[in-house]
């Protein structure tokens, strides 16, 4: 391990990572000192004391992490053989001169310099820097010096967007076989399949219903980084496949309203899907509970014949805030948007107009280029772009949000629009707008930093068809809560020889067991 330099303590006042590093080497030191007998124990506690004061209220809780593991990795067994020279007070004197301008570099924790930023909530669309500090959204403006931030991120030729949010996901996964989407392999663990494509904020749609709910925070949302919420299933079983799902007597209004009134952090909304049969209970029934729990209810028709009228859906049943998923279906059992001829049912803008959400819910069938390219000729938007993520999707033509994205951006809508339906129009959906889908100063910092690939690619639909396209979007950078959770080529990392890491800190619950407390 290096000594403890002044040159070191000098030059870490102009560079954070130094810093970073000279502190973690600094305590080591100290402890050193402390256990050699260069320094008294108690002298060690002042020094960590106000080394504490001093830098935590500057530090991200990545940091505090680190160096709050170095004095774990170099307890007394691991350090080297010869013994430390005593620590001179005035090495001290002259790393407290520096503090000022570690302060200085540090007012934000990060800053997004050159991007296009695109903000539906805000208006903008062009090139702003965003400052982040700690977990909140602390500045947009056209020019940030770098000098006031401790990591700077160059974003130039890439879009700023908010962290998208996927209205559609199928993540209570777990270890029960044959229960379809409901603690079971076909639904995923998140986030293996949102961060690194952008997405902060996923919604499952329908897994849990009321009985189940708390398994589900339990095993998913309690566990995952990516932010989980719930369209809690009208079904008390949840999303359990054939027959739970037919079983209308598990279809409790109240029930399912009184789990959404306990948990409003989570469920957002109300799920009907997958029922068999010309009968329009099950949907009164999704939309009493999203009435009583003042929350919106998502449909996604099943399979009936004769199939049940979307226009009635639409025009009669369904609330404005209400969503229709799978908006660019064509499945056997259910009505499609638009006529065999490709024509647009006139009903579809009235129900637009009347607040009705239409929901892209790709999944492994429910997008037809035929009906997806027919809609958006005729002037139809889906207003929220979503995934429908599980198993059978992630490797046919759906894949992930940001394809779902570039599709529609290859059928014309332009990448404002898409951005829209994937931030700011998800987030007013769930009501979640306060704090998230904009970049408003004060929001939580939740962001997406993507490119716009242009070239030749080909997407394909649940029919296995192609449709050939000239963009993709792909995501280079994912912050959630302030923390960079992605980073796909480093622009948010240090070039590994620029600068001074010492070794891993190693786990405090494993090192206990290595070196038992006397
Ligand atoms: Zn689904």
């Amino acid at each position: 391990m290096p000594g403890f330099e002044i040159n070191r303590i000098r030059s870490a006042a102009a560079d954070l990572h130094d810093v970073r590093a000279s502190l973690a080497e600094y305590r080591c030191f100290v402890h050193q000192a402390a256990d050699f007998g260069g320094t008294k124990p108690e002298q060690s506690i002042l020094f960590e004391t106000q080394l504490n004061e001093l830098f935590y209220p500057l530090a991200t809780p990545r940091w505090i992490q680190d160096i709050g593991g170095i004095s774990v990795l170099y307890s007394q067994s691991e350090l080297p053989e010869s013994p430390m020279k005593p620590i001179k007070p005035w090495y001290f004197v002259l790393f407290l001169t520096a503090l000022p301008f570690v302060g200085l570099a540090q007012e934000y924790d990060i800053l997004l310099k050159g991007g296009h930023v695109i903000d539906a909530k805000n208006g903008r669309d062009g090139f702003f820097d965003v400052a982040i500090k700690n977990d909140r959204i602390a500045a947009v403006e056209r020019s940030i010096p770098s000098s006031r931030a401790s990591r700077v991120v160059d974003a130039s030729d890439l879009f700023v967007t908010p962290g998208l949010i996927d209205l559609h996901v199928h993540v209570f996964w777990g270890t029960r076989d044959g229960t379809y989407l409901a603690n079971s392999f076909n639904s995923l663990p998140p986030d293996g399949f949102t961060l690194q494509h952008g997405v902060t904020t996923a919604v499952d749609a329908g897994g849990p219903g009321w009985r189940n709910f708390e398994l589900f925070k339990e095993q998913t949302i309690d566990t995952s980084k990516t932010r989980i919420k719930a369209f809690l299933n009208i079904v008390g079983a949840g999303m359990a496949g054939d027959p739970e799902e037919q079983d209308l007597y598990d279809m409790d209004a109240r029930l399912t309203a009184m789990k959404a009134y306990e948990f409003p952090e989570y469920i957002v909304g109300i799920k009907l899907a997958h029922f068999k049969g010309p009968d329009w209970t099950p949907v009164k029934r999704a939309v009493e509970a999203g009435r009583w729990a003042n929350i919106p209810v998502m449909i996604d028709f099943g399979r009936a014949q004769p199939t049940l009228s979307i226009e009635r859906l639409f025009l009669e049943e369904l609330n404005p805030g209400d969503l229709f998923t799978h908006c660019f279906a064509d499945a056997w059992g259910r009505e499609s948007i638009v006529d065999r001829s490709g024509k647009l049912k006139p009903f579809v803008m009235e129900a637009i107009d009347r607040g009705i959400i239409m929901d892209v819910g790709h999944g492994g069938g429910s997008f037809r280029w035929n009906v997806a390219t027919a809609a958006l000729e005729q002037g139809m938007r889906p207003q929220t772009i979503s995934t429908d993520l599980h198993t059978g999707s992630i490797n046919a033509g759906m894949k992930n949000q940001l394809n779902v994205m570039s599709k529609l951006l290859n059928l014309g809508m332009s990448l404002d629009e898409v951005v829209k339906a994937s931030t700011w129009k998800p987030a007013q959906v769930i009501k979640i707008d306060d704090e998230l889908g904009h970049l408003s100063v004060g929001a939580l910092a939740d962001v997406a930093v993507l490119r716009r690939r242009e070239g030749k690619f080909g997407f394909i639909d649940v029919a296995r068809t192609r449709l050939d396209g000239k963009y993709l979007l792909e995501c280079e950078l994912t912050i959630l809560d302030g923390e960079v959770v992605w980073d796909r080529n480093g622009i948010a990392s240090p070039a590994w020889d620029e600068v001074d890491v010492p070794p891993s800190p190693g786990r405090p619950e494993v090192q206990q067991f290595i070196n038992p407390p006397k």
